[in-house]
């Protein structure tokens, strides 16, 4: 399958024996690689609820929320929100996600190896597993021509060139740890992602249908 490569899926640790059911997994990829569109367009596939905790946080700042207001600075920064803040949002995200339609893909979370436990600790309460961890590959002079783009044409207060430098630098830091994380785990499915949308997309969910077998 042109550039997916699917790791040993059968010692994962935190899988249970029967991880049937609608699709469940966690997407986990650098700003700027297409995270938010192929989210979406993977989910209309599978028929799943899409959680994506940036858009959560954009719309309690939006709403002027008392979360919102503690997380609008760590958003305008670049910065991540603390990860005491993320994990409610997410237990409870996920919980609605399921009652409506059995499913999810998480979409920017988790970002931190505290925020890979909490994910691990809800999963368990749950009685769930998911069932991959996608990770996008783009170089990184790809990734910084198309976010400097989206700022110009979708008016992100954090696509300026300072912000976007600094989230790259927040995601090589902080969230890229966990590819080797979940790879150890047998979870990570890596797709080439430096090609068309449509041909993005395709792969994901050819490589996901594998992993949900
Ligand atoms: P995104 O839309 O995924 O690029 O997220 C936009 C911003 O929301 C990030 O730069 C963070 O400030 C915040 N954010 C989103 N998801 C998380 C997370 N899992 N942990 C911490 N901060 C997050």
């Amino acid at each position: 399958m042109l550039g997916v490569r699917v790791g040993d899926r059968r010692p994962a640790v935190g899988r249970v024996a029967d991880a049937g059911g609608r699709l469940r997994a966690l997407l986990i990829a650098p700003p700027g690689a297409g995270k938010g569109t192929q989210a979406q367009r993977i989910c209309a596939h599978f028929g799943v609820a899409d959680i994506s905790t940036g858009d959560v946080f954009r719309r309690e700042v939006a709403a002027g929320t008392v979360l919102g207001k503690e997380v609008a600075s760590y958003l305008d920064r670049g910065d991540l929100v603390p990860d005491t803040l993320v994990g409610e949002v997410v237990r409870q995200e996920i919980q609605k996600a399921l009652d409506a339609t059995g499913g999810y893909l998480l979409d920017g979370f988790p970002r931190t190896l505290p925020q890979a436990e909490a994910a691990h600790a809800i999963a368990v309460d749950m009685g769930i597993a998911a069932h991959a961890v996608v990770t996008f590959d783009v170089p990184r002079a790809v990734l910084l021509e198309r976010l400097m783009g989206r700022g110009t044409s979708d008016g992100r207060s954090d696509d300026t060139e300072a912000t976007i430098r600094h989230r790259l630098e927040v995601y090589d830091a902080q969230t890229a740890p966990l590819l080797d994380f979940y790879s150890g785990q047998g979870m990570l499915v890596r797709i080439a992602a430096d090609q068309s949308i449509d041909e993005v997309t395709k792969v994901t969910i050819a490589a996901l249908e594998e992993a949900m077998h």
